[in-house]
């Protein structure tokens, strides 16, 4: 932070004058940085499950005469090799977001519908936990977006909401319409986020508790996914958490329809 990378070229014109170039490279190197950073995390976090699959592989050669505990490991090589699957997943889903080459598809989107879809795909999961969703979905919630990306985003969320709750509560999901924004938010009664953790968390791989974050099938990407495909939105995600009580995040989209809603309004202030 706070050195420039500049690169000066001196071209001679004529006998007296000479041009001088100056190239404020500061930002391509700063970019380059973060590339390597993320090749060196990704092939750590490539290393945890494979290494994993091989150790299990050799237990299971010396365990040939116990069937039991055959069967044991090859659950947990099956386990490791589901989360290789969803890691390699994320990690095109998340480069292909950071170089702006996601393929999105831009059209108006009502971003209610899609937050109905995504619960609904996440609800198996809830279920396993007794967690119930409480919805609050306004009609006219249109921005202009990508309906697949929108869902991944929202679908993040209600995941790791879901995964970092305790069992038999509520989470909270509304997409509302506020006039020049379109907001989702959603909120759970979980065990919160320390506040000095809360920048931290839409960090690619960053983990409060990596042995949690694994045991739910986690790969550390998932927030990161959900600020790239805000920002590609013209958008933002932002948390607020209280440790031992729960956490709310918010998704603002910029809305297709400025100003409010004709018959929206009632509903939305609610
Ligand atoms: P992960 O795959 O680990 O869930 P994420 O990027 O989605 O990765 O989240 C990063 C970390 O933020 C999680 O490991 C967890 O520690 C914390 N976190 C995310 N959502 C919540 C939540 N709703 N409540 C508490 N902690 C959360």
């Amino acid at each position: 932070e706070g050195t420039l990378a500049l690169d000066v070229r001196v071209a001679p014109l004529g006998a007296r004058h000479v041009l001088l170039l100056v190239e404020d490279r500061t930002q391509a190197r700063r970019v380059e940085e973060v590339r390597r950073d993320f090749m060196a995390n990704v092939s750590h976090e490539l290393k945890t499950p494979v290494g994993g699959i091989s150790l299990l592989a050799e237990a299971i050669a010396d365990a040939a005469d116990d069937p039991e505990a055959v069967a044991r490991f090859a659950g947990r090589i099956r386990a490791e090799s589901q989360r290789l699957t969803t890691l390699v997943y994320e990690i095109v889903e998340l480069s292909r977001l950071q170089a702006q080459e996601s393929g999105a598809q831009m059209s108006l989107v009502d971003v209610g519908a899609v937050a109905r879809d995504a619960i609904e795909g996440t609800r198996t999961v809830a279920e396993a936990r007794n967690i119930e969703f409480v919805e609050v979905l306004d009609p006219q919630t249109l921005v202009y977006g990508d309906p697949g990306l929108l869902r991944t985003a929202i679908a993040n969320l209600l995941t790791n909401a879901v995964n970092y709750s305790t069992e038999r509560t509520r989470v909270a999901v509304s997409a509302r319409n506020r006039g020049f924004v379109v907001e989702v938010a959603v909120s759970d009664q979980g065990q919160g986020i320390p506040a000095a953790e809360l920048d931290r968390i839409f960090e690619r791989f960053y983990r409060i508790d990596a042995a949690r974050s694994r045991a739910t099938g986690g790969t550390g990407l998932g927030l990161a996914i959900v600020k790239h495909i805000c920002a590609n939105h013209g958008g933002e995600v932002t948390v607020w958490s209280q440790e031992g009580h729960g956490s709310t995040f918010t998704i603002r989209l910029p809305a297709a329809s400025h100003g409010p809603v004709p018959g929206a309004q009632a509903e939305s202030e609610s």
